[in-house]
């Protein structure tokens, strides 16, 4: 089968031939149906030093975020069967931990990530152990069903700042601060106000439901925010810029009392004022990595049952797997918003 492999560190990544894996016990294979490129994939294609600390084996075939079909199944699988259509959840448990057997698995002090850790789904082919391989409704288009598992992302982390009725500001366009935006809309935010430094994300921000698209290089956020809240700051902010600027910034306007959730991964520490910051205001911090399994997706999928998530504007590039480099270069220059691949 055709798959997306990285060699060596030093190597490009590059579409080779490689025998189609059988899966193991307790795994599923699955007919790739589509694939969605995210940032991790660049930071391992161009070994970064994230990549470089990130325990990857080379080789590797590279990507996490897919759908398809489920053409056979390893011995010892009873949840799932032959035809079934699943997304992936890339973290992988071990069942077996503390946080595994207290209804954290998706922290498991053990995880293991598919796509980094073992074999992903850049491929016409992928095996995935039974667990990860997470069925889903045939309503949902494959390019939507591709990106499911960032979508948790930032389904999960407005499902913990809660903002019925409330102000969120979120930072950063790409695709997780773009899902964000539809889910804040989705679970009934007042008002959402998007800030990015990229005027093509800003408009894919009004695209998904933004009530305020901030261009960070021509204002003021925490003016503006200030401003439009009365003075009394954002009920809730959801951080996926993973930058310090950002991030350092945004206490000015995050209200007493106010949740933040924090997505982006900043590449350098962050400093915080605990006193003023985060005591006195009492901030609820949360960290976010990665979905609830699966309570997070089985609400995504409510929701995007009923149409309530308006994910398919961030969706902006389809293209098949040998025009991946084009993706990458896609990504890299921060530009649109998801790029599938079809193998
Ligand atoms: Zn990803
Ligand atoms: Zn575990």
């Amino acid at each position: 089968m055709r798959a997306l492999v990285k060699d060596t560190e030093a190597s490009e990544v590059r579409l080779a031939e490689v025998p189609r894996p059988e899966p193991n016990p307790g795994e599923v294979l699955v007919k790739v149906r589509a694939a969605a490129v995210c940032g991790t994939d660049l930071h391992i294609a161009q070994w970064t030093p994230w990549a470089q600390r990130a325990g990857i084996r080379l080789p590797l075939v590279m990507g996490h975020e897919f759908c398809g079909d489920i053409v056979e199944i390893g011995p010892e699988v009873t949840g799932v069967r032959p035809g079934d259509y699943v997304a992936g959840e890339t973290h992988i448990p071990c069942g077996e931990c503390f946080q595994c057997r207290n209804g954290l698995q998706h922290i498991c002090g053990n995880l293991k990530l598919f796509g980094i850790h073992r074999d992903g789904c850049f491929a016409e082919y992928a095996t995935i152990p039974a667990i990860c391989a997470h069925r889903i409704p045939p309503t949902v288009p494959a390019s939507v069903a591709a990106v499911l598992e960032p979508l948790g992302t930032s389904v999960r982390a407005v499902l913990e700042v809660q903002p019925a009725g409330e102000t969120v500001a979120v930072l950063g366009c790409g695709p997780i601060g773009l899902f964000a935006v539809a889910a804040a809309k989705a679970t009934g935010a007042a008002r959402v106000i998007a800030a990015d430094v990229r005027a093509e994300r800003l408009k894919l921000a009004q695209a998904v439901g933004a009530d305020l698209a901030l261009d960070a290089r021509h204002v003021n956020v925490a003016d503006v925010i200030l401003q439009q809240t009365g003075g009394v700051g954002a009920d809730a902010i959801v951080e996926a810029s993973g930058s310090v600027a950002a991030i350092e910034g945004a206490w000015k306007y995050l209200r007493k009392g106010g949740k933040m959730a924090l997505i982006g991964l900043p590449s350098d520490p962050v400093r915080v004022n605990l006193g003023p910051d985060v005591i006195f205001k009492e901030a609820r911090i949360i960290g976010i990595h990665g979905r609830e399994m699966f309570a997070t997706w089985t609400r995504m999928e409510h929701m995007l049952e009923r149409g309530l998530l308006r994910v398919q504007p961030a969706i902006t590039h389809e293209m098949p797997l040998e025009r991946f480099a084009e993706s990458f270069e896609l990504l890299e220059a921060g530009n649109g918003g998801k790029v599938i691949l079809t193998p």
